[in-house]
């Protein structure tokens, strides 16, 4: 059987950030003369689900969820976690990889600065300490807008480096997942960090530490099939895909049609592998109530 490589690095689906919907929503713009289109490409975003227009600030304001039906955009890493810490208790958690390019990929590297310049994040993870109510906790967040937030050998000594981290200083642990998978351009190197972030994962749990996943859209692959699965709490994002291969593989595989909603937070709580769906505006609060009920204050 010859193997059709394509549909292995097939690219998961990504909730558009609020920029490529505007451009997207502004089709009939044929007659409009160019200064007026990119004002409404400024200022104006269709919702992907319910298709209204809004205002992009104020799609902004509401934590990038629309405002009519809960649709939940991307947000950045940086964002993500200013929604959830006490204002100014949040300080990166210093863990410096060298970029390394085992393959020899072409391009890879010169892929990775042009992220790094355009994110402002180092790698797909960003990860430190913050207070979330007066509560201490380690916190990682990944980005789907670094490399589809896929794991390399940096995205996993990052998150390696953080649950060690939190176990060092009896912290709880929380990490937002976002990713297409094992990053393809390091191989074999890159499916090890499975093993790598689920032995600490491990070590952290026998050693008595909380770790609560929060799945957000896409988490999917490798990711989630090793630290994203392995919380004592998984909570999720509404709507989040959450799976390991993309539902076009599994049917291409299997022969059958898969049941609606298939893969989704809504579908993946039903079915038990998620406890909690919490909405973004109301992440915050959740975090600090199961924070509350195991942890001491400040610590
Ligand atoms: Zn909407």
């Amino acid at each position: 059987m010859k193997l059709q490589l394509n549909r292995f690095f097939k690219k998961t689906d990504v909730a558009p950030d609020l920029k490529e919907i505007a451009v997207k929503g502004n089709t009939s713009a044929v007659s409009q003369t160019a200064d007026k289109a990119k004002d409404i490409e400024e200022t104006v975003t269709v919702c992907p689900k319910c298709k209204q227009e809004f205002n992009k600030a104020e799609v902004k304001q509401n934590l990038n969820v629309c405002m009519a039906c809960g649709y939940h955009y991307v947000i950045s890493a940086e964002r993500r976690v200013k929604s959830i810490v006490d204002a100014g208790s949040f300080r990166p958690l210093k863990c410096k990889v060298a970029f390394a390019n085992p393959l020899d990929y072409p391009e890879y590297e010169e892929k990775i600065s042009a992220l790094q310049k355009k994110t402002g994040l180092e790698e797909a993870v960003y990860t430190g300490v913050g207070k979330i109510d007066g509560y201490e906790a380690v916190i990682a967040v990944m980005s789907s807008k670094f490399l589809m937030g896929s794991m390399g050998m940096a995205v996993g000594e990052k998150i390696t480096n953080a649950i060690e981290y939190a176990d060092k200083k009896k912290l709880p642990l929380i990490i937002f997942t976002a990713s297409g998978g094992a990053r393809m351009q390091e191989g074999i190197l890159s499916l090890m960090q499975m093993a790598k972030t689920s032995a600490a994962v491990e070590r952290f749990n026998q050693n008595g530490g909380l770790y609560i996943s929060v799945l957000t859209h896409p988490t999917t692959g490798g990711v989630s099939a090793s630290f994203a699965t392995l919380g004592d709490i998984t909570l999720a994002e509404p709507d989040a895909l959450i799976g390991f291969a993309g539902p076009r593989v599994i049917e291409q595989t299997i022969g059958q049609k898969l049941p609606e909603g298939f893969q989704r937070s809504e579908f993946q709580q039903e079915h038990g592998f998620v406890d909690q769906i919490v909405p973004r505006d109301k992440m915050r609060e959740t975090l600090a109530h199961i924070l509350r009920l195991h942890c001491k204050r400040g610590k």
